[in-house]
């Protein structure tokens, strides 16, 4: 289901008069973590001022240790429905378990898969049933093969609306958090008519390439971005401010992107 051979034309996920997959670039940005009421709302009035169309955060985090923040659930999905919804913007929050799938349709119109459950064949069933717009992560060690693969499942469960995200994969540098493989956007958009979205922020881990990854993605066709945007990166609650760009940096670069392509 997921192959051009089936479906030649592009799928266009339409969402509250937002195009996804079409002739426009979409923008969603946002924090990596929603961390309280007043900082997902500051944070939309920015993401809206800079022209983006969703607002990113997520609620639950997928955390390397234990130990370490763990997202504010079900409050944090609150939080970011409110934001979303004062702003005028759609939202997109990241669900790890199945059981969590309800919950997190019922708040966002978007449910992100991140690369460390891409493989999480329990959660991609539940996600085939969810009715809600799917954004599946690249797992970090996937092949293009594997990630349509995993495509195929939430597709075959009922739900024609997935989109296929680049988020960087591991390599042997370690001058960057991970290697963005920007062959995977038109390799993906050849073997499959799903939308492909670009993430430069976990791609690189660096907040100075944000900018040029961006701009590069764009260029080799994305049909959308998803941009980690903090007002204070040095205290953010995830280590994820140093990828994150500041607000001015954020607005600046949708800017140049309306030069390169029109933005919904
Ligand atoms: C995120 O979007 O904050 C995230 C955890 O992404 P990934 O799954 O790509 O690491
Ligand atoms: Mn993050």
């Amino acid at each position: 289901l997921a192959s051009r051979d089936f479906h030649p034309e592009d799928t266009v996920i339409s969402i509250k008069g937002v195009d996804i997959g079409g002739k426009e670039l979409v923008v969603m940005g946002g924090p990596c973590a929603v961390e309280s009421a007043a900082q997902i709302d500051e944070i939309a009035g920015l993401v809206k001022a800079a022209g983006g169309q969703v607002l990113r955060g997520g609620a639950f985090k997928p955390r390397t240790g234990p130990y370490s923040f763990q997202g504010t659930g079900v409050e944090g999905l609150i939080m970011m429905a409110e934001a979303g919804q004062k702003h005028n913007l759609l939202t997109i929050t990241e669900v790890m378990t199945p059981e969590y799938v309800d919950i997190c349709a019922e708040y966002a119109d978007i449910l992100q898969v991140g690369t460390r459950n891409m493989q999480n064949f329990d959660l991609l069933r539940k996600l085939g049933e969810c009715g809600k717009p799917v954004l599946l992560k690249r797992g970090f060690s996937a092949t293009y093969d594997e990630l349509l693969n995993a495509a195929e499942y939430i597709l075959a469960g009922g739900n024609p609306n997935v989109m296929l995200c680049e988020r960087g994969i591991r390599t042997f540098e370690s001058y960057t958090r991970n290697t963005l493989d920007l062959s995977a956007i038109p390799v993906l958009q050849s073997l499959s008519h799903l939308p492909v979205i670009s993430d430069p922020s976990h791609g690189t881990g660096r907040r100075e390439l944000v900018e040029p990854m961006t701009k590069a993605s764009v260029a080799a066709g994305a049909n959308g971005l998803i941009i980690e945007m903090h007002t204070d990166p040095d205290n953010s609650m995830t280590g994820d401010g140093v990828q994150s760009l500041f607000p001015d940096q954020f607005a600046n670069l949708l800017q140049d992107l309306e030069k390169l392509a029109p933005i919904v």
